[in-house]
């Protein structure tokens, strides 16, 4: 009997946890959608609506390209702004479009009741066995950490790296040991395996490095593609990088209510999704003695776009630059590059200043 082939839009290093809990956990095979590229982004814009945000497009161009390689059920996952109803204009489109697939779609489902999950992952694959979902969640949910834990240490040094590119060559070779994992002693061996490979990658960094913190919307900051290689750009000019914003962190070390109350003095409603972290993290990177801020979002992100003014505010009550990308369809990556060095200049000179 065939398999159902899954599948879901290419997101960071995350689509390996993903992969697993399918696999493993609803016994289906799952087709990796390819990389995003200008393709990608093409396709989803071309049958997209302009209004809409860079996620929507880059997500159905994504989808379009996980079909023509085999998949037959499409998986979205909804969120806290109005990524929540684009599951619904995915589906449409794909089904105008003429495309045959099953669409499941998690934002039907709610994290305080667990059973509505269990409703959605029966979409998947209708003869699924409780336990091995659960099993399989529970270590996809580890793998979540150590991609985070790992790819937070390059961050931190990789714009250090003696032979140009060994930290992006060993991170290729971790997640495709990763995707090999079946079980949680596999797991920890490669974990343990590649902190140990990192840490004896050879690096050069000064006492006082440059240090950037970079904050903003969820798909836009965690996808690489869609902030244009925004932290390579910035390791290229020897700069530490600091992202609090992962899928853990987020999903799993997440303290609202401490958050909110941290933040109160600049917003005291949440302007949805990631606005509250945005605000929360500009101010913690400010007071540890960051060198700048970078914001980026999707064009037309209303929660980010209302957290511009406050980080204004921000930016004059602790004396930190901050830098706003706005990323659409359309952007270049001179324009961005053009920026990028000027900001780097900026706070290299500003540095220096403040050291004399
Ligand atoms: S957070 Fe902003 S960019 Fe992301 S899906 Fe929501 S509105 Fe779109």
């Amino acid at each position: 009997m065939n398999k159902v082939r899954v599948s879901f839009p290419r997101f960071g290093s995350y689509n390996i946890p993903i992969e697993y809990i399918i696999r493993k956990g609803l016994d289906c095979d799952y087709v990796m959608a390819p990389p995003i590229t200008k393709k990608t982004i093409e396709l989803g814009a071309k049958y997209s609506p302009d209004f809409v945000c860079t996620p929507f497009k880059y997500h159905l161009g994504s989808y379009i390209e996980a079909i023509d390689d085999g998949a037959t059920t499409l998986v979205q996952v909804g969120g806290a702004c109005r990524l929540g109803y684009y599951g619904e204009m995915h589906e449409q489109i794909l089904k105008d479009l003429g495309y045959k697939v099953n669409f499941v779609n998690m934002a039907n489902a709610n994290f305080n009741k667990p059973l509505t999950f269990y409703d959605e992952f029966k979409k998947i694959n209708p003869n699924m066995n409780v336990k091995k979902v659960a099993k399989a969640t529970l270590l996809a949910i580890k793998m979540v950490e150590i991609i985070d834990k790992i790819e937070d240490y390059i961050r931190e040094n990789v714009g250090f790296e003696v032979v140009e590119g060994s930290f992006d060559k060993l991170h290729q070779d971790f997640l495709e040991d990763l995707r090999e994992v079946e079980d949680k002693k596999e797991l920890n061996i490669i974990y343990k395996l590649y902190m140990r490979k990192f840490k004896n990658l050879k690096i050069n960094k000064p006492k006082n490095p440059l240090k950037v913190g970079i904050i903003g919307e969820y798909y836009t900051i965690m996808d690489e593609y869609s902030n244009h290689y925004m932290e390579k750009e910035l390791a290229k000019r020897g700069i530490v990088i600091e992202r609090w914003m992962n899928i853990s962190n987020t999903l799993f070390h997440n303290y609202e209510k401490e958050i909110k109350q941290s933040i109160k003095k600049y917003a005291k409603f949440d302007m949805g999704a990631t606005a509250m972290y945005t605000i929360k993290k500009a101010i913690d990177y400010a007071k540890d003695g960051c060198d700048g801020i970078i914001h980026v979002k999707s064009f037309g992100c209303t929660p980010e776009i209302d957290t511009m003014p406050v980080l204004q505010r921000i930016s004059e009550d602790y004396k930190i630059p901050i830098i706003y990308f706005s990323f659409d369809t359309q952007t270049s990556d001179v324009g961005i590059n053009t920026r990028v060095e000027a900001f780097y200049d900026m706070i290299m000179m500003r540095k220096g200043e403040m050291m004399k």
